[in-house]
C-alpha cells in the first residue's frame, strides 16, 4: 500500500509500517489528565497524531483513533479543591474545556475518547488478573506491579539494571523492589472512590490505559502514541501489565512518541509558571498557524514558541499564491509524490511542508495558468491532509 516508515522507540530505528490487520489501523494516545486547560505542549502532541491519522486514512487505511481522558488523579482533587469545586464537577468541566480546544485545533479524527473512570471495572479485573498470575502482591490496602516478576521491564526506555535502580517510582518502605509501581492505591489520596477486594481507593495511573485499551483494542494493536515524557515508566508500565495480563506481546507494533514544547528555554511546567495554553494562544493566533507551527519542525526534535510567528507569515504567503488557484482545485489529478516521499521517511512534515511551499512560489512565478495549477493544487491538497485549509479565510 505505501512505503511509510516510522521511527519505533521499542527498537531505536526507523521501521516499517507493518499494522496486524491492513487496511485496518487501530492507534491509542495517550490523553490529558484533566487538572488544568490544555497548553501547546498537548496541542503539539495532538496535532501530530490528528496529522498522522490524516494521513493514514489518505493512504487508504482504515484508522481507528482512542484516546482516554485521565480524570482520577489526585491533582484533580487538589485542583477542584482550590476552586471549591467537586472533583467530578471539575473534570467535567476540563474535558467540556479540553473537547472545545481539541475541536479549535481541527482535530477531528479521534475514533473515540473514553474517560478512565468510565473502566475502573475493568482495571479491578486486571489487578486482580495479575494477582493471580503473581506477577503483583498487596501491602496494606496497596497493591503493586512486581517489576522483578517482569523480564522486559526497561525494554522500551532503553535502561539498564543500573539505569533503573537510579530512577526509583514512588518511594516506600512496602514496595519489594524500587521500580514497583502501584495498580491500586487507596482512599487517602484519591479524587474518586471505589470498592475494591483490597477495600476503597482507586486504580494506579497506568493500570488506567490498559483498562481502556484491553477491551477496545484487544490485546495487541498497532500505534501508541504520546508524549516522550511518557516513555519511562507510564509507557514502559503498561507493556508489564497488559503482557502479563494477556500474555501476548508485543503489546503495540509502533511506539511513537513527541518531543516537548519549550518555553521561554525551559520545558512548561505548572511550577514554572511559563505554561501557554491553547485557549490563549487562539487568542492571537488561528488553528492552522498553531498547527502550520507545530509541523514545522519534526515531531521527534523539541519544538520552542518561536515558531508562531514565523508561520503566521508562511501561512499568509501560501493563501496569498493558492487563492488564484481555488476553482482549479478539483480540476488537476494531484501528484503527491514529493510530498508522500517526506511523509513516508518517519513522517517529515518539516520537509513535507517545504516542498507544499516551494510548490507555490514557483506555481506563482509560472505564466502559463494550467501549468501553475498542475503545480500548485498538488500542495494545496497536501497541506489539507495535513489539516491546514489553504482557502479557508482567503
Ligand atoms: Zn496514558
Amino acid at each position: 500500500m505505501n512505503k511509510l516508515a516510522l521511527y519505533d522507540t521499542m527498537s531505536g530505528k526507523k521501521e516499517p509500517f507493518h499494522p496486524r490487520n491492513p487496511p485496518l489501523v487501530s492507534m491509542f494516545v495517550c490523553g490529558p489528565t484533566v487538572q488544568s486547560e490544555l497548553h501547546l505542549g498537548h496541542a503539539r502532541t495532538y496535532i501530530f497524531f490528528d496529522a498522522l491519522a490524516r494521513y493514514l486514512r489518505h493512504l487508504g487505511y482504515d484508522v481507528y483513533y482512542l484516546m482516554n481522558i485521565t480524570d482520577i488523579d489526585e491533582r484533580i482533587s487538589q485542583a477542584a479543591a482550590r476552586t471549591g469545586e467537586d472533583p467530578l464537577e471539575y473534570s467535567h468541566r476540563m474535558v467540556s474545556s479540553m473537547m472545545r480546544d481539541l475541536e479549535s485545533l481541527n482535530i477531528h479524527t479521534v475514533s473515540r475518547f473514553e474517560p478512565v473512570s468510565a473502566h475502573v471495572d475493568e482495571a479491578i479485573r486486571q489487578v486482580n488478573a495479575l494477582l493471580e498470575k503473581g506477577f503483583a502482591y498487596k501491602a496494606d490496602g496497596w497493591v503493586y506491579f512486581d517489576t522483578a516478576r517482569f523480564k522486559r521491564w526497561g525494554r522500551l526506555s532503553h535502561q539498564s539494571k543500573n539505569d533503573l535502580s537510579l530512577r526509583p517510582l514512588e518511594l516506600s518502605p512496602r514496595k519489594r523492589n524500587l521500580n514497583d509501581f502501584a495498580l491500586w492505591r487507596p482512599e487517602i489520596l484519591v479524587d474518586g472512590l471505589w470498592p475494591s477486594p483490597w477495600g476503597v481507593g482507586s486504580p494506579g495511573w497506568h493500570i488506567q490505559d490498559t483498562a481502556v485499551t484491553i477491551p477496545i483494542l484487544g490485546p495487541q494493536y498497532d500505534i501508541h502514541g504520546g508524549a516522550y515524557e511518557l516513555v519511562y515508566p507510564h509507557h514502559e508500565a503498561e507493556i508489564a501489565e497488559a503482557e502479563s495480563v494477556t500474555g501476548a506481546r508485543p503489546l503495540v507494533r509502533h511506539w511513537v512518541h513527541t518531543n516537548l514544547v519549550k518555553s521561554d528555554g525551559l520545558k512548561m511546567s505548572k511550577s514554572l509558571g511559563n505554561v501557554v495554553t491553547v485557549r490563549d494562544t487562539l487568542r492571537t493566533f488561528s488553528a492552522s498557524e498553531i498547527r502550520l507551527a507545530s509541523l514545522s519542525i519534526h515531531y521527534r526534535k523539541e519544538a520552542d514558541l518561536s515558531g508562531l510567528a514565523s508561520a503566521r507569515r508562511r501561512l499568509h504567503g501560501m493563501r496569498t499564491i493558492a487563492k488564484r488557484f481555488a476553482g482549479r482545485a478539483a480540476s488537476v489529478e494531484p501528484s503527491l509524490t514529493p510530498f508522500e516521499r517526506a511523509l513516508n521517511d518517519d513522517f517529515d512534515t518539516p520537509k513535507a511542508l517545504a516542498w507544499a511551499e516551494g510548490a507555490l512560489k514557483s506555481a506563482s512565478k509560472e505564466a502559463d495558468r494550467d501549468r501553475a495549477a498542475a503545480v500548485a493544487v498538488p500542495a494545496i491538497e497536501g497541506m489539507k491532509i495535513l489539516g491546514v485549509d489553504l482557502f479557508e479565510g482567503a
